[in-house]
């Protein structure tokens, strides 16, 4: 299916687009693109204390990539005499943000994919949201900064930022969560465009001893098992009574939840509570789940943080919850989920950056790379090779000789 949605909108554009909205979001949409004056009477139509929540956000987010962007530092070195090595870091020019639809108005969906971008120096930043996505996501797409903003979603909207319409222009990498049907899109497009990760179904777990607080373990892990009932939510824990009055608190939380529904469900099938031997296990098995958030809530938490190697976000203490950081400390909250923890640590600023190397030689540096290139060449057999590494040595040679 989705592979015919791709194909389709490389081979009819615009068109094809029309006609997948049609059928799978029930809207014709006639122009794509949100005119400037729908953006800003979204945006006025925001309440003011939402829209002051947002721009705190906003803000916060811009803080942290600013303070990250700063620490990816360019880079020139000369290893050998006139050898000159180096990298540049080179902001990636257009970027697709696609924000999801969804059952809420999630406005730090675009915050978190936009925002980097925009700090980063991204020539053009272009939004996709599905048409009948609710209107506070436009208003969230401007405050974040989006150049461009495009009513179209699934994976039509991915097809079209990869391979570019008439009305779409093509990008140079696609961020952002998105249903089953998106991930597939992405993971089929990547190559000549580039993505951020592919989004499974949210992750918390929780470290903790004798020391944590079953209230606030259980209100957290409810707290992200009310995203999907496929959540994966636990507590990891070397006391056995914490063990048991968690369970016991999730349970009690659950009865006036409103969206006990999807978090009981969650809890059901995904949920789970280690009892560990000693701190060591719980380690061993955390670093092995690599969750997407790791909160740690123990006596020391900064002690056993320091020991961790694998999350996707740790929150250190049981002050720092996820749902802060979801929303609004700054830091990103599009993170690695199924394992994905082991190699990545999710999207950030450095995510719409590419380092590029450099070289250049000095005579000097010629005479000494050039004829262990040159026998290397040869040795493998690459005739073309070799003479491109022997021919500056010997013209060098001959200059000196002359
Ligand atoms: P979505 O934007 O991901 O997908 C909506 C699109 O799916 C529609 O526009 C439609 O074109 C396409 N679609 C629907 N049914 C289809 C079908 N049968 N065949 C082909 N295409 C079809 O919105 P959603 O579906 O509401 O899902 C939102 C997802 O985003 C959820 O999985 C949610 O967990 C995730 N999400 C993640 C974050 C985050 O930051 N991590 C934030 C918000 C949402």
């Amino acid at each position: 299916m989705v592979e015919r949605i791709l194909a389709d909108v490389r081979k009819r554009g615009d068109a094809a687009v029309r006609e997948y909205s049609v059928k799978f979001d029930k809207i014709d949409v006639k122009e794509p693109e949100v005119p400037a004056a729908d953006r800003e009477v979204a945006v006025a139509e925001l309440d003011s204390q939402t829209r002051a929540d947002t721009e705190f956000a906003i803000d916060n987010v811009r803080r942290f990539a600013e303070a990250q962007l700063a620490t990816i530092l360019p880079l020139d070195i000369e290893p050998l005499p006139g050898l000159h090595l180096g990298h540049r870091v080179i902001a990636i020019e257009r970027i697709g943000a696609y924000v999801p639809g969804g059952r809420f108005p999630l406005l730090s969906a675009p915050i978190m994919t936009i925002v980097p971008a925009k700090v980063a120096g991204c020539r053009e930043v272009i939004a996709c949201l599905p048409p009948n996505a609710h209107h506070a996501m436009i208003a969230g797409c401007h405050l974040a900064g989006a150049d461009r903003i495009f009513r179209i979603g699934g994976a039509q909207a991915i097809a079209a930022m990869a391979f570019g319409t008439d009305s779409i222009p093509q990008v140079d990498k696609i961020v952002g969560p998105g249903n089953a049907f998106v991930n597939e899109a992405k993971r089929q497009v990547f190559g000549p465009v580039g993505i951020d990760q592919l989004a499974g179904p949210s992750e918390i777990f929780v470290l903790a001893d004798a020391s944590g607080d079953p209230r606030l373990i259980a209100t957290d892990l409810l707290a992200q098992a009310e995203h999907d009932v496929r959540t994966r939510v636990g507590l990891i824990t070397t006391d056995r009574s914490l063990a048991e009055r968690t369970a016991t608190e999730v349970t009690r939380q659950l009865e006036t939840l409103e969206t006990a529904e999807i978090a009981g469900a969650s809890w059901e099938d995904y949920g789970e509570i280690v009892l560990c031997e000693d701190e060591e296990a719980m380690i061993a098995y955390s670093d092995h789940v690599a969750a997407e958030h790791l909160q740690v809530h123990t006596s020391d938490p900064h002690a056993l943080a320091a020991k961790l190697c694998n999350y996707g976000s740790l929150f250190i203490g049981e002050n720092a919850s996820v749902v802060y950081s979801d929303k609004t400390v700054g830091t990103n909250h599009t993170l690695p989920t199924a394992g994905a923890g082991h190699y990545t640590g999710g999207l950030w600023v450095g995510s719409y950056v590419k380092i590029a190397t450099h070289q250049w030689l000095e005579n000097e540096a010629v005479l000494k790379v050039g004829p262990p290139a040159s026998r290397q060449s040869a040795s493998e057999g690459l005739d073309g090779h070799r003479k491109a590494a022997q021919v500056r040595v010997d013209k060098l040679r001959q200059w000196s000789a002359a």
